[in-house]
């Protein structure tokens, strides 16, 4: 079975630990499957220059939480890390100081933009640095070109009372506070889908939409053209799973980003802004948390097969019965398309 994950960073990689897990145990003998089996296709818009550095955080968090390698306390980062570097940056007064950038993470940072200078493009950059970690899966970022997902937030003192800002510097810095007039994904028009997402989409038994953010992780993904039109072209189904429950997001912000779309933070009505494949939109079922059940009749109305699970991930064990719930969901859409 091949499984293909649309993914962001925290949520993301949380959730690719249960696919690969349940994975695993399918395959039985406790022998990891190859990487051949999962694909994680990951947001890249996040991604950021810091002191001439390149900074991918998704595939960042992907890569250190699959490969064992990330902070679980913090929840971003490396484990054992250290921020030398970081306070000599801020004993020389540079600017930015509010990115955290650790000790160990540099090194990643430094030989992405090192590889990315020598002409290596993104995807092939990112094979390289996940041969040293054993993820389990293969990690693609959704385009090898760049694209930055920019707010425009209120701004008093700005002349047309708005100004336009990294995603990072809004989420980081400003925490989300400011208000969010649009999003907008800086260059998206010109990407191409990276070598082996077009593939991984079509060639699937499964895709999965991981529990990330709608607006800053999935949303740039299907936004890089011909995403969509893979995902409706493969005959296989397509199952996402709420990353909102009771009205809130788990971890993170997605409740500041919806509003700006347009999107009610809510979980059935995430479901709806994906919209059925059978009426145009990218998926087939969609998984809500249990307390969310009351959803489940619009959704169904909708032509979103939809279940009510218990969807917060507080161990892998959680995760995991996601993900077998996801499959199951997918299997029985399967069936009865
Ligand atoms: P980021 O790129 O690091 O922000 O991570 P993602 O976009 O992959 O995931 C962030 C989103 O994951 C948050 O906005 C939450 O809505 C969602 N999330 C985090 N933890 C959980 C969880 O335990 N269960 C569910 N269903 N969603 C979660
Ligand atoms: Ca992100």
């Amino acid at each position: 079975m091949l499984v293909t994950v649309l993914a962001g960073g925290i949520g993301g990689s949380r959730f690719l630990q249960g696919v690969r897990a349940v994975l695993d145990e399918h395959a039985g003998t406790g022998v990891p499957r190859p990487d051949a089996h999962l694909v994680a296709v990951v947001n890249t818009a996040d991604d950021i220059t810091l002191f001439g550095l390149r900074v991918s955080p998704d595939l960042d968090t992907v890569m250190y939480t699959l490969g064992g390698g990330s902070d679980t306390e913090r929840g971003w980062g490396r484990s054992d890390e250290t921020f030398t570097a970081k306070a000599e940056l801020a004993a020389y007064g540079a600017q930015p100081d509010w990115f955290g950038l650790g000790d160990r993470d540099l090194a990643t940072h430094i030989l992405r933009t090192q590889m990315l200078a020598a002409g290596y493009p993104l995807s092939q950059v990112t094979e390289a640095l996940c041969r040293r970690w054993p993820l389990g899966l293969r990690l693609l970022p959704m385009t090898d070109e760049r694209v930055e997902t920019h707010v425009v937030v209120a701004d008093e003192e700005a002349p047309a009372g708005a100004r336009a800002i990294h995603f990072q510097e809004y989420w980081v810095r400003l925490h989300a506070a400011p208000a969010v007039r649009e999003v907008v994904l800086v260059g998206i028009e010109d990407t191409t889908p990276a070598p082996g997402v077009a593939e991984a989409i079509a060639e699937a038994d499964v895709v999965l939409l991981a529990p990330s953010n709608p607006v800053v992780s999935i949303g740039p993904i299907l936004a890089v053209p011909g995403i969509r039109a893979a995902l409706h072209r493969r005959s296989g189904p397509v199952v996402g799973i709420s990353p909102i429950i009771s009205g809130s997001a788990v971890r993170g912000m997605a409740d500041k980003l919806l509003p700006a779309i347009g999107v009610h933070t809510d979980a059935a009505a995430v479901g709806l802004h994906y919209g059925a494949r059978s009426g145009g939109g990218v998926i087939d079922g969609w998984l809500v948390d249990e307390s969310d059940a009351a959803g489940l009749a619009t959704l169904e109305a909708a032509g979103i097969a939809a279940r009510a699970v218990p969807l917060f991930m507080d161990d892998t064990g959680a995760s995991s019965a996601m993900a077998a719930a996801a499959l199951e969901l997918a299997g029985s859409v399967g069936a009865r398309r």
